[in-house]
């Protein structure tokens, strides 16, 4: 069997408007992360929960709770993981961090929606397809070589001080051209979700 020619047309499992169509029709969920991100806010605490993909149809991970700054989300336990949903604390507009993106498209992950809690504590959701841009190569392949080097010669004071500036470094705003905007939808002052993007 070959590859077939609608994979080799777009690789990757799932489009961008496929993933968009399937947070649309996951509101409720995002009620739920974005109640649960809330109540622990104050503790700096992110939830999340990933995308998996099995022949094409996109269904929803387990649920993922952080500790202080760090979510780790769960790999799918079947099909692929082709993204994830996560909250980020704070208000303003939901925008993924340089980490976002460099840890997604290491583990061959290139869709993100960030929840956060907009103007007026109303939530708003952005979702972003990642590009894997000149500057994201050489980023994480500067990850990768502190991560050789650990192994290697194990945490000595040269590794720690470069994975001190790494991890500084992913909590930067990811650059423009490495993120495009899919989809936001938003609940602002009211009780319905609304969308901007397109609509299924
Ligand atoms: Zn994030």
């Amino acid at each position: 069997m070959g590859v077939s020619l609608e994979k080799m047309k777009n690789p990757l499992p799932v489009t961008q408007e496929a993933f968009c169509d399937f947070v649309w029709g996951n509101r409720e969920v995002l009620d739920e992360m974005f109640k649960e991100a809330k109540e622990a806010r104050e503790e700096g605490i992110e939830v999340g929960v990933a995308i998996c993909e099995e022949d094409g149809a996109l269904f929803l991970g387990e649920r993922s709770k952080g500790e202080k700054h760090t979510l780790h989300i769960e790999p799918c336990r079947k099909g692929n993981t082709v993204g994830d949903v996560h909250t980020h604390t704070g208000v303003g507009l939901p925008e993924p961090s340089l980490g976002d993106v460099v840890g997604s498209l290491h583990y061959g992950r290139h869709f993100n929606c960030i929840i956060s809690e907009g103007l007026l504590w109303s939530p708003i959701v952005s979702c972003y397809h990642f590009k894997r841009t000149p500057e994201v190569k050489e980023i994480i392949r500067t990850g990768e070589e502190i991560e050789r080097e650990y192994k290697q010669v194990g945490l000595t004071a040269d590794v720690e001080r470069r994975l001190e500036e790494f991890e500084k470094l992913k909590h930067d705003a990811a650059p423009k051209e490495s993120a495009e905007r899919a989809c936001t939808f938003s609940k602002f002052l009211g009780e319905e979700w609304g969308r901007q993007g397109k609509s299924p």
